[in-house]
């Protein structure tokens, strides 16, 4: 299967490709196509082999857009590095994933140096001639085209094998759920580093639609939305806070027709905000190792059941399990996936492959129901559970009802170890509310048991080089705050 941008130079060469929306520069497919055949003929010189794995540390710009391309064309394994990785983490990355060489932009060619043991390029000029066609033979679409790393939300991050047929699948299957029309203009503020904002580029490419990349660094909501109308973007993917900011900032356009939720559960009050103002909102259930959706819900499904990431997307099935056991409808379970966009497995792990592989597929981690009308609804990460006191309560469910309460802008729920209980409830909260009236409101709304032993309060919660929550530092956070037992 070859680079999706050889096929669109013939298919729709004067299409649009990619826009630049800092710089309002764009590039058709005719274009792109001969900068990528110029990358790839300059990486081919400095020695780079089909299967090998190249690692990127770039912002997401359309220099990275260019390498993304590029290293499907030369058959090379691309693998992008999170940039805002501190230097320990970003070490052991790159030590795990057996680069052959890391392509760095400029600003961040020396830390790669600091890490790296294989040699660090900058990213890479541009050869005189394209260099288009490499061997005789297409690579496989079973092979690696891909590794991500997951956002280490509950451990280390681990490195994620996606193929050709992955990528593929899961753009098919999105395409089939949201649609596709030749004047689509997909808007990604996210970081290609993760699957959420690595899948408009490869999408956009394999349907030879454009890709509107926002200039600058960092999310901005205000120039977010200016993007969004002045090109009148068709499509957008957020997590719920950015789309939280967006809406505070304006109106978006009436051109919008999906707007894809997604990394974290999608908070109902959004939702509602959306069914106010008529934005599409797409709510979706997705992972690295699923090369990102699983389970999307359209608009009027998101309106009717907030709660709910709507029914897998075609060609995947999720089931909920217990141990081995397949659940029924309505059972909360672990949330099991298969279906083509499932990854390979993690790279050079095969005791945790042994483990994450069960007989109905991959087994998520994730805590979920799989309704009677197939609607997938994830309540939490199954090891998030808090056992107190014999009874099961799940972390999210008590956020979610603290959240409601006015001055509560987030906050985090974990478990401590708890002589009496086994463990205790307990809450770190940010935002502007008193302990005693925060423990009035949750009093009429949470059981005995579920309601927090401690509550304790932080300017913002811990989290993790990805953005997620970091419950082992909230753990600690809240270790040290709460009283010393009795
Ligand atoms: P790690 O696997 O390293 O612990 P991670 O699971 O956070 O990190 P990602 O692959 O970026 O890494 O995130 C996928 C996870 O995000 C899902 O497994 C799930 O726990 C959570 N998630 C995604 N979408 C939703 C959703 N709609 N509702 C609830 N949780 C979601
Ligand atoms: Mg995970």
């Amino acid at each position: 299967m070859r680079d999706p941008v050889s096929y669109q130079r013939h298919a729709v060469p004067h299409a649009t490709a990619l826009v630049d929306a800092g710089t309002d520069e764009e590039w058709t497919y005719a274009e792109l196509d001969r900068v990528v055949g110029r990358t790839a003929g300059r990486l081919w010189s400095l020695g780079l082999q089909p299967g090998d794995q190249l690692g990127v540390l770039a912002d997401t710009s359309p220099e990275f857009v260019r390498i993304v391309h590029t290293a499907w064309r030369v058959g090379a394994v691309l693998v992008p590095f999170n940039t805002r990785l501190p230097e320990a983490e970003l070490r052991e990355q790159v030590r795990r994933v057996d680069a052959t060489a890391i392509l760095a932009e400029e600003g961040y060619a020396e830390r790669a140096r600091a890490v790296a043991d294989a040699p660090v390029e900058p990213l890479p000029a541009l050869a005189e001639e394209p260099v288009a066609e490499f061997g005789a033979e297409d690579p496989p679409i079973d092979s690696p085209r891909a590794m991500l790393f997951t956002s280490g939300t509950t451990g280390e991050p681990k490195a994620v094998v996606l193929t050709g047929r992955n990528l593929l699948s899961s753009a098919v299957a999105s395409a089939f759920r949201l649609g596709v029309l030749p004047d689509d203009r997909w808007y990604d503020p996210l970081a290609g580093y993760h699957m959420g904002g690595l899948a408009p580029i490869v999408r956009s490419a394999l349907s030879g639609t454009r890709v509107v990349l926002p200039g600058g660094s960092g999310f901005d909501a205000g120039r977010a939305l200016d993007d969004l109308h002045e090109h009148d973007a068709t499509g957008v993917s957020v997590v719920p806070t950015m789309l939280d900011r967006l809406l505070d900032a304006g109106d978006p356009p009436d051109s919008l027709r999906f707007v894809l939720t997604g990394g974290a559960p999608t908070p109902p009050e959004l939702i509602a905000r959306c069914g106010e103002r008529g934005v599409p909102i797409h709510p979706t259930y997705g992972m690295t190792e699923t090369a990102s959706q699983v389970a999307t819900a359209r608009p009027e499904e998101a309106y009717a059941e907030p709660e709910r990431a709507g029914h897998p997307l075609a060609f995947t099935r999720v089931r909920a399990v217990d141990g081995d056991e397949p659940l029924g409808p309505g059972e909360p379970g672990e949330l099991v996936v298969s279906g083509p966009t499932v990854m390979e497995g993690y790279y050079d792990d095969p005791e945790t492959n042994d483990r994450v592989f069960g007989p109905y597929g991959f087994r998520t981690g994730d805590l979920g129901v799989v309704e009677g009308d197939g609607s997938v609804r994830v309540i939490g990460r199954v090891d998030d559970a808090i056992i107190t006191g014999g009874e099961n309560v799940h972390p999210a469910e008590i956020a979610r009802v603290l959240r409601d309460r006015s001055g509560v802008e987030d906050c985090a729920v974990v478990g401590l170890s708890d002589p009496e209980w086994g463990e205790r409830v307990c809450a770190l909260v940010v935002g502007d509310v008193a302990e005693p009236a925060l423990r009035e409101f949750l009093e009429g709304r949470l059981a005995d048991y579920k309601r927090p032993k401690t509550i304790a309060f932080a300017d913002e919660l811990p989290r993790t080089a990805s953005g997620t929550v970091d419950r082992g530092a909230v753990r600690e956070l809240l270790a040290e705050r709460s009283e010393p037992l009795e």
